[in-house]
């Protein structure tokens, strides 16, 4: 092999995981497909050019966290390309009345939030489908110059009747033979605002016997004299998706333009627009190529927009931001990191499997193996019970100290202190043990009580309990060894099978836990004719009143621990302050939901 071809062979590194949309860009790379390309200043364009285009009409969800960990994946994976590689952020903002600033804005967080920017080279590329009216307008008149379009003025339903169907060929327009000029002049007149909403449209001039529904005169273009929230008033007419998208691509010089496959029918018309204003001159090849991949279905979860608007509408649950809620600001909230929502979309991997489903399981998996090595350890004590060490000192506070992380020493210790009184876990308490129940309990037929470890500090031994008037325990009393501390030399002599966490009553922190469970009690909630509020878990969201560590107030919101014994926590983004603690169960430790 001769050395240039060596070289070249080895210019930019595959990426480690392959699916078949990075076999496709390796070849196109291995071709030169896009190499050779520059853009309107002569500067060579990347090789690899990507696009995330959601319509800002609402909140993003995991679903579309799944989209963004691709599109911006690949762009970031393929740096070392000829040219290099990026993704753009585009709105597709084409529909007036629904789209909303707002939602602009929470994409963007969203976007950058899971690691991701539409910078490269010092540049920007964030864009928007509306900036484009002109230029698609322009367009437009070409196709009917070109006799590729014509205005149609049959009602919408008379449209909608005539296209056909699956077994029925579509029948022609009685208005499809129009001249250019006539259709020139109609079209500029809808521009100028003189018909009303449904007056008329454009439509390609394409096959109405086409096998292909979507190639039978498609509507590219509609009156609707409505407010846009970028373009204001200024337009009385809007382009449609299947207009917008590919001539969008085409100007932004996208190379693969990546999405899910409800869209597969639709990739022929995709060809033919490009196609045909390639063919007058407006654009050049290489086109961009659209490419599908199956949607992310994910069980215990719904994923449409509509859907999720209804839970905030309706209350049942506290706006999008809930920590139940499958949006990106609800996982963020509960207490997911983005390394993990892209550690799940790297085993997810992508395919063209339709109608799969991913088990939230694998979700949480992937959030337990983020946090595991990153989280330091801490106490909590989630349904609190006083335990009394009547043999320990009043006022003696004895300081304990506990390795921040396990496969950590070199963040070295965490400090707290043991008193007379601590708060342990209800259930750690029985008064009478069931069997194989290792923790707490009082003497029994002459025996003494057990014996357990208050873990990093002494063995205790049970010697009673109190109860109230309706009989409920309200305190468990014990007696503990002084020669028993956790890293002393007599602690060995001590052998226990329970290892109780725990929190000093004087110095522990009174927190606010909020324990969350899934949404819905179905792994399919919204499948065949479900209602899905049927299914709507009704106790997914309990708010205790619990203990934590001392100095765990002081901590910043979104400071994640792993609370021993329990699970992984979050401080609340929103209400956590070092006044009033608040933490999240982002998951449990195991995965004990079946
Ligand atoms: P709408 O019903 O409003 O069109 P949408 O879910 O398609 O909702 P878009 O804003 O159009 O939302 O989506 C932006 C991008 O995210 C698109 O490329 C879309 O294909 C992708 N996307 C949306 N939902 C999923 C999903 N469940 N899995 C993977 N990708 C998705
Ligand atoms: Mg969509």
């Amino acid at each position: 092999m001769s050395e240039k071809n060596a070289s070249s062979a080895s210019k930019f590194e595959t990426p480690e995981v392959s699916n078949f949309l990075r076999q496709i860009i390796d070849q196109d790379l291995a071709q030169g497909k896009h190499a050779q390309r520059l853009d309107a200043h002569g500067k060579a364009l990347p090789s690899v050019i990507t696009r995330f285009p959601p319509e800002p009409n609402g909140y993003l969800h995991i679903g579309h966290a799944k989209s963004i960990c691709l599109n911006f994946g690949l762009a970031k994976d393929y740096a070392s390309a000829p040219g290099g590689a990026r993704c753009h952020m585009r709105f597709d903002d084409t529909n007036p009345s629904k789209e909303e600033t707002e939602y602009v804005d929470s994409i963007l967080d969203a976007v950058q939030w899971l690691g991701f920017s539409w910078e490269s080279q010092g540049v920007a590329h964030q864009y928007y489908a509306s900036d484009y009216f002109d230029r698609l307008y322009e367009y437009a008149e070409i196709l009917i110059q070109a006799g590729k379009a014509y205005v149609d003025s049959q009602s919408a339903d008379e449209i909608h009747k005539n296209r056909g169907n699956f077994g029925q060929l579509g029948i022609n327009s009685p208005y499809r033979d129009r001249t250019s000029a006539e259709n020139l002049e109609l079209f500029r007149a809808m521009r100028a605002g003189k018909y009303a909403d449904g007056a008329h449209v454009l439509r390609l001039k394409i096959d109405m016997a086409h096998p292909n529904i979507v190639m039978r005169d498609p509507v590219i273009y509609r009156i609707r004299h409505a407010h846009h929230h970028r373009t204001g008033d200024q337009w009385c007419i809007y382009p449609l998706y299947d207009f917008t998208h590919c001539i969008s691509d085409a100007i932004e010089n996208i190379t693969h333009s990546i999405c899910t496959l409800e869209f597969e029918n639709n990739r022929p018309l995709y060809d033919w627009v490009l196609e045909a204003l390639r063919d007058a001159g407006v654009f050049k090849d290489p086109l961009p190529k659209q490419y599908e991949f199956a949607r992310l279905n994910l069980t215990y979860a719904i994923t449409s927009k509509r859907k999720l608007l209804q839970l905030v509408e309706e209350k049942r649950v506290d706006g999008w931001d809930d920590p139940r809620m499958p949006t990106i600001v609800g996982i963020r909230r509960r207490g997911y990191t983005p390394e993990s929502i892209q550690l799940f979309c790297e085993r997810i991997g992508v395919s063209k499997a339709a109608d799969s489903w991913i088990d939230m399981s694998v979700l949480e998996q992937a959030l337990r193996d983020d946090l595991e090595p990153k989280a330091p350890r801490a106490f909590a004590v989630l349904k609190p019970l006083k335990l009394i060490i009547d043999n320990f000192a009043d006022d003696h506070a004895e300081p304990c100290s506990a390795p921040r992380h396990p496969q950590h020493p070199e963040w070295g210790e965490r400090h707290f202190h043991l008193t007379k009184e601590v708060w342990i876990e209800a259930d750690d308490f029985m008064i009478e043990p069931s069997k194989g129940f290792f923790r707490l309990y009082p003497p029994q037929n002459g025996q003494a009580g057990n014996r357990v470890r208050l873990r990093h500090g002494f063995v205790i031994e049970c010697t009673g309990y109190d109860t109230n008037d309706a009989g409920e325990v309200v305190a468990v009393h014990a007696q503990y060894f002084p020669d028993s501390k956790s890293g002393t030399a007599g602690s060995n002599n001590y052998k226990v099978k329970g290892n109780l966490h725990w929190v000093s009553a004087k110095t522990g922190i009174p927190a606010e836990i909020r324990v969350y469970d899934r949404l819905f009690t179905d792994p399919h909630p919204d499948s065949g004719d479900k209602d899905f509020l049927q299914a709507l878990n009704t106790d997914s969201k309990q708010v205790l009143a619990a203990y934590i560590e001392e100095g765990l107030n002081q901590v910043e919101s979104e400071a994640r621990y792993q609370f021993e014994r329990h699970g992984y926590f979050v401080a609340d983004r929103i209400d956590h302050t070092a006044q009033k603690a608040v933490f999240n169960l982002i998951v449990n430790l195991k995965d004990n939901w079946k």
